[in-house]
Parts: structure tokens; C-alpha cells; sequence
């Protein structure tokens, strides 16, 4: 897809999501889509990540919130809902580059690595996301873990990861969704000038 036929209203369509979606709950957790996402954006920025990353951690569950299937009807995500990493990458791949979709898809894929090389990480998950992990596969071997470090983006998808785990924080305070438009903004228009 050429720059120029990419959606110019990128931020509305996403912000327009997490306003009808982000109040479903994430994931087993005591916060909502929503929350979750702020949190881990807010972290992203508190330990200086560049805009892209804040963007990434920002949305990095929006395959949770974009697939129908993911949920049942009382607004509880479901465990077929297992590829999100990839269904969101790819609808974020129309607006942004590889700097955001790489870290996004690549975030369960983190668990795996961090779950193999640390086992204090691992004893840390909350309950949700032990029972997740061995539904994704479990710690990767020592060869998966050494390939997925290989991988373009893999420290930033970690970093990410290391956020996520983080965000679950029961009413913690937060900028809005509205204080992330310019940073979306500017990394959709970064990659609409190349
Ligand atoms: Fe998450």
C-alpha cells in the first residue's frame, strides 16, 4: 500500500476503537483494555522510549479489541483469542511501520523468550498469563529463545513485554487516551513521509 493511500485519519479510527471496545475487561485482569493499554504506554514514556515504542505499547492488544471472535457475549475474552499479537500487527501494518507492528506482534513471542532465560520473570506472571503461556507454546527452548533475540525488534518487543506485565495496576492514574493523539500522530505522519 503507497503512503498516499493509507487512512490520513489513522488516529480516529484507533481512538474510535478503544472508545467502544476498551471498556471490556483484559484479559483475566483486574483492569480494562483501555486501562491496560494507557498503562503500558505510560510506562513506555516514564522510561524514555521513543514515540514508536510509546505507540506499540500503547496498542499493543488492539488485535484483542478489532476481532469479533476474541470475546463472547458478556464482553469476556475468550482463550481461541490466541493470535492477537498477529491480527493487531497486521492492522496496524496499513498505518505504521516496523517499528510499531514488530514490537506488537512480537509481545507473546517475549513472554516465551523471557519465561525461557528468567525463571524469576516466570514466577512473577500473574495467573492469567501462566495459564496463557502454556496455551502459547511455553518457554522457548534455548535455540528458540537465541532466534528470537536474533530478530529485528526483539529487544523493543522484551521492553514492551516488561511493560505489559506491569500494566495491570487497579485504578492506576493515567494520561487519557486523548493525550496519546500527537504522539500516534506523529509516528503514523513519520511513516507517511518515507
Ligand atoms: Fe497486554
Amino acid at each position: 500500500m503507497s503512503a498516499t493511500n493509507r487512512n490520513p485519519d489513522a488516529v480516529s479510527v484507533i481512538q474510535e476503537l478503544y472508545a467502544t471496545h476498551g471498556q471490556r475487561e483484559y484479559s483475566g485482569e483486574a483492569v480494562t483494555s483501555l486501562a491496560h493499554g494507557l498503562q503500558c504506554a505510560r510506562l513506555a514514556e516514564t522510561n524514555q522510549a521513543p514515540p514508536a515504542l510509546i505507540v506499540a505499547a500503547l496498542l499493543h492488544d488492539i488485535g484483542q479489541l478489532i476481532d469479533p471472535d476474541a470475546w463472547d457475549e458478556t464482553g469476556n475474552r475468550l482463550m481461541r483469542d490466541l493470535g492477537h499479537e498477529e491480527t493487531g500487527a497486521r492492522f496496524l501494518s496499513r498505518w505504521f511501520g516496523p517499528e510499531v507492528t514488530e514490537p506488537v506482534r512480537l509481545h507473546v513471542a517475549a513472554k516465551r523468550y523471557l519465561t525461557a532465560v528468567n525463571p524469576d520473570y516466570r514466577a512473577g506472571l500473574s495467573e492469567d498469563s501462566e495459564r496463557t503461556l502454556r496455551l502459547q507454546g511455553g518457554p522457548f527452548t534455548e535455540k528458540e529463545a537465541d532466534d528470537f533475540l536474533a530478530l529485528p525488534y526483539a529487544k523493543d518487543a522484551v521492553a514492551l513485554r516488561l511493560w505489559d506485565d506491569a500494566g495491570k495496576i487497579k485504578d492506576a492514574e493515567t494520561p487519557d487516551f486523548e493525550y496519546y493523539r500527537p504522539v500516534i500522530y506523529f509516528v503514523y505522519s513519520d511513516v507517511t513521509k518515507r
